[in-house]
């Protein structure tokens, strides 16, 4: 799944010039043994297996790791030490919630009854050692604040990215961090506002993220409230700062709007090419500028409706 996005072509490329296959091979059967030969070699030879934690039941001290393609058995099972590492805000009270959990994550994420290898762990392997590492990592400022402690209760199931859509858009590497979409752009910010100011602006508001959580958090309303303290904190950049200043401004007055808007088609309609697709905007690298149309939507308005 990570790398569903890569076609078969560039992963035939890649393993033949990492792993020695075949040149030019494609067909996805021989790659994934391909694949499957080469890393059987590196979790039989592994002295430590680390895995994630989906969900960790305080009743019964046990944890669950859900994955599809059974890597984190294989890589559970082989060596004697097991580390997992357990962001703290995955604990459930009682066995008898899990369930909930567990049908939740996977018909979210991608519609199936339950996820194919949900595996309880209870304790090390024969003559094995298990370590559970707690993450904080943020997580207890989260929790303090009244405005983003709901997104703790976020279960990684991806229904707000899949329905984002400008993460479905942009993809995931262009949020340059390893949570994108509605809840990346909400933890990252947290994480480090300074460094990730622009990702709440990302979004355009359109609701549909809050609308599919399963654990009802108000993605949009937080991913507003960012930028207000992103503001308040003056994190934002100074140059869109001022712009905002400017548009504000215009946006107050409907004369001057309507007057900044024609005047924007008419520049961008006589413009050169070369005044958007330059090397210096990057905007432009991957993207057409629709043509502007000849009239404004209250232009029409009024042509057609009357005054
Ligand atoms: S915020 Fe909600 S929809 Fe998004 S990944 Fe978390 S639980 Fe799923």
């Amino acid at each position: 799944m990570p790398a569903i996005h890569i076609k078969k072509e560039d992963v035939g490329e890649l393993f033949h010039r990492e792993l020695g296959t075949a040149a030019g091979a494609t067909d996805p059967t021989y790659l994934t043994e391909a694949a499957r030969h080469r890393l059987r070699e590196k979790f039989l030879g592994a002295e430590a297996g680390i895995t994630g934690v989906n969900f960790a039941v305080a009743e019964t001290g046990g944890f669950v790791v859900c994955t599809n393609e059974g890597n984190s058995d294989l890589g559970t099972s082989l060596p004697k030490l097991h580390i997992a590492s357990m962001g703290i805000e995955k604990l459930v009270p009682r066995l008898a919630d899990l369930g909930v959990f567990l049908r939740l994550l996977a018909r979210s994420a991608t519609g199936q009854p339950i996820t194919a290898y949900s595996t309880h762990y209870h304790g090390p392997r024969r003559d094995g050692e298990l370590h559970i590492v707690l993450v904080d990592n943020g997580r207890s400022r989260l929790l303090g604040s009244d405005d983003f402690r709901s997104s703790l209760r976020c279960i990684r199931c991806a229904a707000c990215l899949n329905t984002c859509p400008v993460y479905r858009r942009s993809g995931g590497h262009s949020y340059g961090v390893s949570i994108a979409g509605p809840i990346g752009s909400i933890l990252n910010t947290e994480r480090d506002p300074r460094r990730h100011e622009s990702l709440p602006y990302a979004c355009s508001l359109c609701g549909s993220c809050g609308d599919v959580c399963p654990v009802k958090i108000d993605l949009p309303n937080q991913l507003l409230t960012w930028r207000k303290h992103l503001v308040a904190r003056r994190l934002t950049p100074g140059s869109k700062r001022r712009l905002m200043r400017v548009l504000g401004k215009v946006l107050r007055r409907p004369r001057l709007y309507g007057w900044a808007g024609r005047f924007a088609r008419t520049v961008l309609r006589r413009a050169p090419r070369w005044v958007v697709y330059n090397r210096l905007n990057a905007w432009g690298r991957q993207r057409d500028l629709p043509a502007p149309p000849q009239e404004s939507f209250r232009e029409w308005y009024r042509r057609n409706r009357g005054a």
